[in-house]
């Protein structure tokens, strides 16, 4: 079913990867099926940026994996570093397996990756798919500003564009201030941009993560957090429990102020995806 079908309340979803050359597909695969438990409104399939016949085979199993567990998928798809021909064949591949949603993205600049005509923008993915047909797509926005912007009004005005150009609901990048979400919101609604907005969490349940996060995309680190992790770092127990519980209470906030879904970066982690959702699953109401 279409994620905007499932509008009636919040959504809640989880985020999945695809095993990685070095890591037991079981594992995954297993960690993947207990998420599916959970019952969430669907789970999300990350892609890796380049779209190389191996990394489109990983998150299409994976998506069909999931579908065959009983719960929506949506599909990431790239444009860095691929040529017409091989968005078309991603797609082709989705549309084989029944998939119906995909969240379009540029993907991430990193290790000399190349952006070509026609695909210089998500926008331009976005607008292909579009006029392609047969897909209902989502896109990315980002509470601070995508790191390569002059700030956020001015990424929220290329936002509009995706909206423009087929978009018809945005997920967010991870934040540990909501107040920058709401202000995002608010630039959003004032630009004119209409559609559903999830709201992207990361529950960070170790260090390494804090540091993976901060250089892969540039997250802000309010005192309030920082003291955290300061407070239990060298403690991995107690750090694991903290950083679920300030994702709840990001949640619980996110929730009580309408937002219209929450998208958690499980990290194919089914006991964290479990202890949230057990956490705020009462709480999901009309957005
Ligand atoms: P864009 O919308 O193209 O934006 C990129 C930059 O270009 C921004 O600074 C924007 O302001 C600017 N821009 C946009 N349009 C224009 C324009 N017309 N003219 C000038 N500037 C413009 N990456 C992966 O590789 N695989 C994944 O599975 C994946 N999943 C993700 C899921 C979510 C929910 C999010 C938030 C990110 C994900 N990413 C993933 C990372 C994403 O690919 C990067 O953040 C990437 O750098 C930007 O992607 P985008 O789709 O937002 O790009």
């Amino acid at each position: 079913m279409p994620i905007n079908e499932l509008r009636k309340r919040q959504l809640f979803s989880l985020e999945a990867f695809p095993p990685k050359k070095e890591q037991s597909a079981k594992s995954i695969y297993e960690a993947v099926s207990k998420m599916a438990r959970l019952h969430p409104d669907y789970i999300s399939v990350t892609y890796g940026a380049g779209g190389s016949d191996i990394q489109q085979q990983v998150t299409v199993d994976l998506v069909k994996h999931i579908q065959n567990c009983g719960v929506a998928p949506l599909a990431h798809i790239t444009c860095i570093n691929s040529s017409l021909e091989q968005v078309d064949r991603m797609l082709d591949r989705l549309e084989e397996a029944g998939v119906r949603s995909v969240l379009a993205l540029r993907g991430d600049k990193v290790e000399g990756g190349v952006l070509e005509p026609p695909f210089l923008h998500a926008s331009d993915l976005i607008a292909h798919i579009a006029q392609r047909g047969g897909f209902e797509i989502l896109a990315a926005c980002y509470p601070e500003g995508h790191p390569d912007s002059d700030g956020v009004e001015d990424d929220v005005t290329y936002l509009k564009k995706k909206v423009d150009a087929g978009a018809s609901g945005l997920i967010s990048q991870l934040f540990f201030d909501n107040a920058d979400f709401y202000r995002m919101r608010e630039l959003c609604a004032r630009e004119g941009i209409r559609v559903p907005i999830e709201a992207g969490i990361m529950p960070v349940v170790n260090a390494a993560q804090v540091q993976r996060m901060v250089s892969l995309c540039g997250a802000k680190l309010p005192p309030k957090f920082s003291k955290m992790i300061a407070r239990y770092d060298g403690n991995p127990q107690a750090l694991y429990d903290a950083g679920i519980n300030y994702a709840i209470d990001q949640i619980t906030d996110l929730l009580a102020s309408g937002v219209d879904g929450i998208h958690v970066y499980a990290m194919n982690n089914p006991d964290v995806a479990g202890r949230i959702f057990d956490a705020v699953h009462n709480l999901l109401m009309t957005a």
